[in-house]
């Protein structure tokens, strides 16, 4: 079975108080987790310890980073290394968020760089692709999507790309309120598995988590999640409540 993923994504959101309270309010609630059903918090930088101390013990739920630049260590005032997350412990990052990629101009090769480094130090790359709503309504969401993934990804090794999860978020659902259809979401994840497939084999394309992003909330996630290539979410607003990703996280298949 792949993993089923419920991922909280706080962006820039949050004291540390106010991120402290959220995570006890979402340990205090029973969840029914196991290797193949977790959770993943993608807290700022400056929680990533407080969040680590926080779920030690805890099985299944996992802290990532939002994001880590491609060089080992250096002069780059400002930059978050993956030898420092890897240092913390921390198991996952988000890369190529698309607000990452328009007000910071990350290039589908400056994240090829990323995802190479964080494979190398053991860290899974959650990959985000997606298309903006003119591409949408042009019709050639694939093609858009299909770029990301082949200038990206495609010079890994398959048992590189086993280590990679992809969220598929449209732009135009992200913090809109707009929500993907289960059909429009179920039929993007499945043209992306079968370009995987195309270019790893079936095998391989079968094994990679693949979530969806975009205006998830407790409200549609198990209709969203019920799709066959929806293995997950990677979540915004509603990871914000404790309530709402507390279902979410129930809603995994
Ligand atoms: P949203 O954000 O759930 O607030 O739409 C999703 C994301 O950007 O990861």
């Amino acid at each position: 079975m792949r993993k089923q993923i419920a991922a909280a994504n706080w962006k820039m959101n949050l004291t540390a108080q106010q991120g402290e309270q959220l995570l006890n309010d979402i340990l205090s609630a029973e969840h029914t987790l196991n290797v193949n059903r977790i959770a993943v918090f993608a807290v700022p930088f400056p929680y990533l310890a407080m969040a680590q101390q926080q779920l030690a013990g805890w099985e299944h739920m996992y802290v990532s980073a939002q994001n880590c630049y491609s060089k080992k260590s250096g002069a780059y005032t400002g930059e978050v290394s993956v030898e420092m997350l890897q240092s913390l412990g921390i198991k996952y990052v988000v890369l190529g968020h698309s607000e990452r990629r328009e007000y910071f101009n990350e290039s589908n090769q400056f994240l090829a760089d990323k995802l190479n480094i964080c494979l190398e130090y053991n860290i899974a790359p959650i990959f985000c692709c997606g298309e903006p709503l003119e591409i949408r309504e042009a019709g050639s969401q694939n093609d858009f999507v299909g770029r990301q993934l082949k200038e990206s990804l495609y010079h890994l090794s398959a048992e590189q790309l086993k280590n990679v999860i992809i969220a598929y978020e449209p732009i135009w659902a992200i913090g809109t309120g707009k929500t993907a259809s289960s059909e429009q979401a179920q039929e993007m994840h499945a043209f992306i598995r079968a370009a995987l497939a195309a270019q790893y084999g079936n095998d391989v394309a079968e094994e990679i988590t693949i979530l969806y992003g975009g205006s998830v909330k407790a409200g549609n996630a198990a209709e969203l999640f019920s799709q066959p290539d929806v293995d997950g979410g990677l979540v915004g607003g509603a990871s914000l409540v404790a309530a709402e990703f507390n279902a979410i996280i129930d809603a995994l298949k």
